[in-house]
């Protein structure tokens, strides 16, 4: 319910659009609207400026190993093919998927959930992919249309699962697929590679094909030895890099939690080997911070730490920091960012060839004829240590993160419903985005009380006066109170309103949003009081 409600008002105020919506929208890619353009940006920049341009490179912070330093990069979306043989997505980034003959339709294995029933002797499991809200209501219609019942009738029915998803059912012939009819149409579980294909060039034949990249990481690896050969940055440093990804996931949903193109906030750190874990430590609880800091504190979010069997070939260790999503059924959480001890894998991988994951210690993955099945790149990616003369390949801990994820997390945190007194001191539900003075994409508001009395021009200079500093709104249309629900709405933080007493001392009052709490403050104090409210 929460959810449909942040569905609408991020549509009506602005905040997310379907992408190409005329056209009735393209299903997985959304578009950042006026107000959500904003808000995305600022969780950018926070995260760029937190891990990168404002990184105190002298100091040791609290929990670190040792000071460090931070640099960035920004690669293209389509690179060498071979990055991808390399990097393992050529072989092995794929969903399993099932097709349905029926519907034609294609489904994520893992994302199909259904339950068993019985009724008329027969017992079959009806599948779905509604959302959490829905699909109870949908797997019951679903099932008293299969067996010819009518609503009144639902007693016949006998459930005799909970949800569970599709890999947990023996044998698909008695699913009615989320789309049929008729049973077992559903297709054993196949393979599907999620990278997008294109073709560079006019000729378009096999040799120009290339992918779009399903994650920035890859970039950074391949640009490892250019950094440490142009700049002075001696390990431990991070790399860090923000841009978009592209995944033709099977079924995308859940608003833009799961999208097929969206942006990624990454940080590969490469450090010493025998440092490594006490990074990995210490960037688990370093980027779970930022989120806390950022408003997502409380039991919504959590750091889970994967266990043995749920980690990638190349980890020694991975913790996801997730969040429970409003549309995610109660108890379930969504991932925002995986932290990942990586290991040598990356780089060794693009220097001696795709390592083969079931080696141990890894080896490069061979074919038939001894030869590897993809060769690296031949060059030298070791790092040698000048002061100490050591030479080796450095591990590395990747933190990396969605921007979309994390502003729809920061979307669903901020939205609060309440009731405040209007202007005859009667309650009034409304609605409030609570998001953090950093992310909110107004940071404040300048209204006059009414449209004369010379209100508007002082109005205006002070927008002008605070312009410069903060994006900021000036609204002089329809009732204060009004004004203010609609600053509400978009999240701003702070309104500031000349009224009539204005035009005797020069003060204006300054609305907090979350507390409404006013006070006056004087005109030429505007901007430095704000500073000092946003930072
Ligand atoms: P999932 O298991 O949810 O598909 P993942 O483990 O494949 O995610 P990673 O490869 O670790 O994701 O990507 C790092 C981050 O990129 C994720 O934590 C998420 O924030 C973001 N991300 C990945 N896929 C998507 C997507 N389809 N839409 C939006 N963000 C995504």
């Amino acid at each position: 319910m929460v959810m449909d409600k942040l569905v609408s008002l991020c549509r009506r105020r602005g905040f997310l659009f379907q992408s190409s919506e005329i056209y009735g929208g393209l299903n997985g890619f959304w578009d950042y609207g006026p107000l959500g353009v904003e808000l995305k940006r600022n969780v950018r920049e926070a995260w760029w400026s937190d891990m990168v341009s404002r990184h105190n490179s002298l100091v040791c912070l609290e929990n670190a190993p040792s000071p460090y330093e931070m640099t960035g990069l920004d690669c293209t979306i389509i690179m060498h093919p071979q990055v991808w043989k390399c990097s393992g997505h050529y072989d092995l980034f794929h969903d399993e998927m099932v097709d349905c003959a029926e519907s034609k339709r294609r489904y994520r294995y893992d994302q199909v959930r259904g339950r068993w029933v019985e009724a008329k002797g027969e017992r079959i499991f009806v599948a779905t992919i509604a959302e959490s809200d829905d699909e109870s209501k949908e797997v019951e219609q679903r099932a008293l249309k299969f067996f010819r019942l009518r609503a009144k009738d639902a007693d016949q029915l006998r459930w005799d699962s909970d949800f569970i998803t599709l890999p947990e059912v023996e044998g698909l012939d008695r699913v009615l697929g989320p789309d049929a009819r008729q049973l077992g149409t559903l297709t054993e579980p196949r393979e599907f590679n999620l990278m997008f294909k294109t073709y560079v060039g006019a000729l378009g034949g096999e040799e120009s094909v290339a992918f779009l990249r399903p994650e920035t990481a890859q970039g950074i690896f391949v640009n490892f030895k250019n950094v440490v050969d142009s700049t002075r940055v001696r390990v431990p440093f991070g790399i860090a890099q923000v841009g978009k990804s592209f995944r033709n996931e099977i079924t995308p949903r859940n608003f833009t939690f799961r999208s097929r193109e969206f942006e990624q906030m990454e940080i590969e750190f490469f450090c010493h080997p025998k440092d490594s874990n006490r990074w990995y430590q210490y960037w688990r609880d370093r980027r779970m911070q930022w989120y806390t800091d950022l408003g997502l504190a409380g039991e919504r979010l959590r750091l889970r730490e994967h266990d043995s069997q749920e980690l990638s070939h190349y980890s020694t260790g991975t913790a996801d920091v997730e969040y429970a999503f409003p549309f995610l059924p109660p108890g379930e959480f969504g991932e925002l960012e995986g932290i990942a001890h990586r290991g040598d894998f990356d780089l060794r991988s693009h220097m001696e060839g795709k390592l083969d994951p079931n080696t141990r210690p890894l080896e490069v993955e061979k074919g038939p004829d001894g030869q590897p099945v993809w060769r690296g790149s031949g060059k030298d990616l070791t790092y040698r240590d000048d002061l100490t003369g050591e030479r080796y390949v450095p591990h590395v801990i990747e933190p990396s993160a969605g921007a979309d994820r994390a502003t729809l997390a920061f979307l669903c945190e901020a939205y609060t419903e309440d009731e405040v007194p209007d202007e005859k001191g009667k309650l009034q539900k409304r609605t409030v985005m609570r998001f953090h003075p950093r992310l909110a994409p107004l940071k404040a508001a300048v209204f006059p009380l009414v449209k004369k009395d010379g209100m508007p021009e002082i109005a205006k200079s002070i927008y002008t006066a605070l312009n410069p500093h903060f994006p900021v709104f000036y609204d002089e249309k329809g009732a204060v109170g009004r004004r203010y629900r609609r600053q509400d709405e978009a999240g701003t933080p702070y309104c500031l309103t000349v009224d009539g007493q204005t035009l005797t001392d020069n003060t204006i009052t300054i609305r907090e949003r979350d507390s409404l709490a006013q006070r006056r403050i004087k005109i030429d104090d505007c901007v430095s009081e704000l500073q000092r409210l946003l930072t």
